[in-house]
């Protein structure tokens, strides 16, 4: 299939470019920068992916920052995006060009025109669902499945508070806690992020800035506490959600961004699990489950990605902003 947007370069030989986002060195967001980049060549049980919506992550935010240690450089960030194929390898017969699909991972980084991707970094995309909500889909997805299911082990009927509704795991934890049967209490700080975490299923919805609003928990809970609970900020919360937290229950820590002084007594009297959770931990074959379910829910209908914001693909530093302010509400992409 041929693509319009490249542009050929005079080398001795001629060279295709796509756009792409780089970091050249780690700092703050200004140090991303637009460049021309030789269009990717897929090996022969590869493919390439025309991308055109990206999905941005808080965890693009810290690796570009420098607090993940090293890594490389320059690279061009991301791991989420949803597009069509471009060019398949020559030993590939399960995909053709055009087909739509939404990426979990990449070769080459999302934040371009075009991804490398080998077979198991792609994923089918349901005409329903637009390139804009198919690139929200790897990182919330996947980790809203991994701490509810494979770290939390939920069950119907039981108590989830989803601690950060209102964010992309958030609404991504709700829309598939409702489908499962759970009681779901969700927190967001603004109005219009708790009427997104009502709308996208939560049976209660609750304000995190607001004094007060832990009690209400438990009164929601009839005095047990939930049985899980899902934390997107731990080191303001951890203490609080263990005085929360029902007998036996258990807590996966997804977001953090400092430390807290603990008592661990609080998770002696209730025999408490803390569980952390690091999606780029999963092991191949849960991954492969969790891709499994998400193609599955969006087929079934009860996952429908929620956006927030959209920037073109060279306003990534911008967005690399907005996903750190407060008043989350769903998924921030890039348009490529
Ligand atoms: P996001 O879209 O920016 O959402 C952040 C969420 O945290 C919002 O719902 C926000 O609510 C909420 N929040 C803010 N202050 C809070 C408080 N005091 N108590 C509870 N919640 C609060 O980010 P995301 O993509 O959903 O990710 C959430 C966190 O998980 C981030 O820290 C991210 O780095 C981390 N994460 C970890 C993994 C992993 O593998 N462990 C994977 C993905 C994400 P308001 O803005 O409405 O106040």
């Amino acid at each position: 299939m041929q693509h319009t947007f490249g542009r050929r370069c005079r080398l001795p030989y001629e060279v295709s470019l796509m756009r792409a986002i780089q970091v050249p060195q780690f700092g703050g967001p200004e140090v991303l920068k637009l460049v021309d980049l030789a269009d990717p060549q897929p090996g022969p049980q590869q493919v390439v992916v025309r991308l055109h919506a990206i999905g941005v992550n808080p965890v693009d935010t810290y690796i570009r920052s420098g607090i993940y240690g090293e890594r490389p450089l320059p690279y061009v960030p991301g791991t989420d995006a949803a597009g069509e194929i471009l060019q398949v390898g020559s030993e590939v017969s399960t995909w053709k060009v055009g087909d739509r699909c939404y990426l979990n991972g990449s070769l080459t980084g999302t934040y371009a025109q075009q991804a490398l991707c080998n077979l198991n970094q792609i994923q089918p995309l349901p005409e329903k669902i637009t390139y804009q909500q198919g690139a929200a889909l790897y990182v919330p997805y996947s980790t809203a499945y991994r701490a509810l299911f494979q770290r939390g082990a939920a069950r119907p009927g039981q108590w989830v508070l989803i601690h950060g509704a209102s964010g992309g795991v958030g609404l991504a934890a709700t829309q598939w806690a409702r489908a499962h049967g759970l009681q779901i209490i969700g927190t967001a700080g603004t109005e219009e992020g708790l009427r997104s975490v009502r709308e996208q299923g939560a049976h209660h919805a609750i304000n995190h800035r607001q004094e007060g609003y832990r009690q209400q928990i438990g009164e929601l809970t009839r005095g047990q506490g939930p049985d899980l609970i899902l934390e997107m900020l731990a080191n303001v919360n951890l203490q609080h959600d263990l005085d929360l937290l029902a007998k036996y229950g258990t807590i996966v820590v997804i977001g953090n961004r400092g430390s807290l002084e603990f008592n661990p007594r609080a998770t002696m009297g209730k025999d408490a699990n803390i569980h952390g959770m690091s999606l780029f931990n999963t092991p191949s074959p849960q991954m492969e489950e969790i891709q499994a379910a998400i193609v599955a829910g969006l087929q079934a209908g009860f996952l429908n990605p929620v956006i927030g914001q959209e920037f073109p693909l060279e306003e990534a530093a911008a967005a690399h902003a907005a996903v750190l302010e407060p008043g989350a509400l769903g998924k921030i992409v890039l348009i490529s």
